[in-house]
């Protein structure tokens, strides 16, 4: 099921808190979005949040003040963890149960809670103060080619004869990742060092990479769980995406060019996976559904499991992103960061509901905290290319900064920054999720 635009999501509607200045990181009561995060100042067990404004609600405050009385058992329970996936385990009609109570609690006008905001109140901090942590345990991770404009530029590169494969149209492209490296925006980035055969030699070394990158994706995090196997029909896949995330794919291209045939990514992919704080909940971006992209010329019919009208109508997500890069001596100058890709989600080939659908399709089960990258989200033109491989056609074609340097690949000191919005409704933004590339080990 596709979650319901209603007055939660209404354009009108205004927090009594005051919204804040913040250019950035400025919350909606539409949105609320899900993390968690340590006070200032605090060593305590880190705690659930919703932010709001340019503040964190302390779910478990909210409880023990009495705040969330009312609320089915469970929820209560899974407020009051350390991580979100008690609460990832439970049901869109519990997370949504949770949603219009906090927007009852923080909207301006409901007056049957007007007494409830001295202790809303006493269970704010400011986003500014806080410590944010990976938002769950993710117990696995796997990542998506989602875009075939990304899936056609890289081809090219390998194959200019046959960019796509025969499969492309046919299924979701994907690998399993590696969970236990997936950082939380703010966590730097080593360089790592790889296996690479120099073009034109014939031994390869172990060496840091020299071709470090940034991909564009957003992760589903997901939620419920399917028995081992039991599939997920396409028509309910949706109902297992809690919300979304951004997540950087950091990339070794040097090590991935070496290492990926016959099996695929590897060493390449595994140093470091970044995702933003904040969890996105599919509640919110219900405003932001649009038709599936088209699927080409050649109308090629899905096999029904991935076949459905409503997914083809509505189950995709009309959400800008953007890349940034900052260099060390752009910060040095005080420059401000340059926008370096700018992609929509809605231009994935196959929208989140296929990736959940075919993922279970084979009897895997889907866990709450598993988390699944939709691959690099790249459109159409130069500027939409999701990774520093397109926009620099693999280095040939290098990107001019705005402080006179330019850019194959990333460098050491720069910072690269993913940010994610949408118009439709009331707006709203996805967290950022940043890294800043260090150098390798020596
Ligand atoms: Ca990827």
């Amino acid at each position: 099921m596709l979650p319901a635009i209603d007055h939660t999501h209404d354009p009108a509607a205004r927090s009594w808190l005051p919204a804040g200045a913040g250019p950035t990181e400025a919350f909606p009561v539409q949105n609320l979005p899900f993390g968690v995060f340590t006070p200032a100042g605090d060593d305590v067990t880190p705690r659930i949040g919703v932010a709001i404004g340019q503040q964190v609600l302390d779910l478990a405050r909210c409880t023990s003040a009495g705040v969330c009385d009312g609320l089915p058992r469970p929820l209560a329970e899974a407020m009051c963890s350390p991580q979100l996936n008690a609460l990832l385990a439970l049901t869109p009609a519990h997370w949504s149960a949770l949603r219009h109570r906090l927007f009852a609690l923080l909207v301006d006008g409901e007056d049957g809670w007007r007494a409830a905001r001295e202790s809303v109140r006493a269970a704010l901090h400011p986003i500014a103060s806080v410590h944010l942590h990976l938002p769950c345990t993710v117990g696995d991770y796997t990542d998506f080619y989602a875009s075939i404009h990304h899936a056609t530029n890289v081809g090219t590169m390998l194959r200019p004869d046959q960019p796509l494969l025969p499969n492309y149209r046919h299924l979701p492209i994907g690998y399993h990742g590696r969970a236990s490296s997936v950082v939380v925006s703010g966590t730097p980035v080593r360089r790592p060092c790889g296996q690479t055969l120099a073009a034109g030699g014939d031994r390869p070394v172990f060496e840091p990479s020299r071709r470090l990158d940034y991909e564009l994706e957003v992760g589903l995090v997901i939620g419920g769980a399917n028995r081992l196997g039991e599939s997920v029909p396409i028509a309910a896949a949706l109902d297992r995406v809690f919300g979304m995330v951004l997540l950087n794919d950091w990339s070794a291209r040097d090590v991935q060019a070496w290492e990926y045939q016959p099996l695929g990514p590897f060493l390449a992919k595994s140093f470091a996976t970044s995702i933003s704080p904040w969890v996105t909940t599919l509640e919110s971006l219900a405003p932001c559904r649009v038709a599936a992209a088209a699927r080409g010329p050649d109308g090629l019919a899905l096999l029904p499991y991935l076949e459905d009208a409503d997914d083809q109508a509505a189950g995709a997500f009309d959400v800008t992103l953007d890349v940034t890069l900052s260099s060390r001596a752009m910060r040095d100058h005080r420059q401000s960061p340059m926008r370096v890709s700018q992609s929509n989600l809605r231009d994935l080939y196959w929208t989140p509901a296929q990736l959940v659908a075919h993922h279970a399709s084979n009897g895997c089960n889907l866990r709450p905290g598993d988390l699944l990258g939709t691959g690099t989200v790249s459109g159409p033109t130069p500027e939409s290319r999701g990774c520093l491989l397109e926009r620099t056609w693999r280095g040939s074609e290098p990107l001019p900064l705005t402080s006179g340097e330019q850019r194959r690949f990333l460098e050491d000191g720069d910072v690269v920054t993913l940010s994610a919005q949408w118009t439709s409704g009331a707006g709203g933004r996805f967290g950022a999720c940043a890294g800043e590339v260090l150098a390798a080990r020596g």
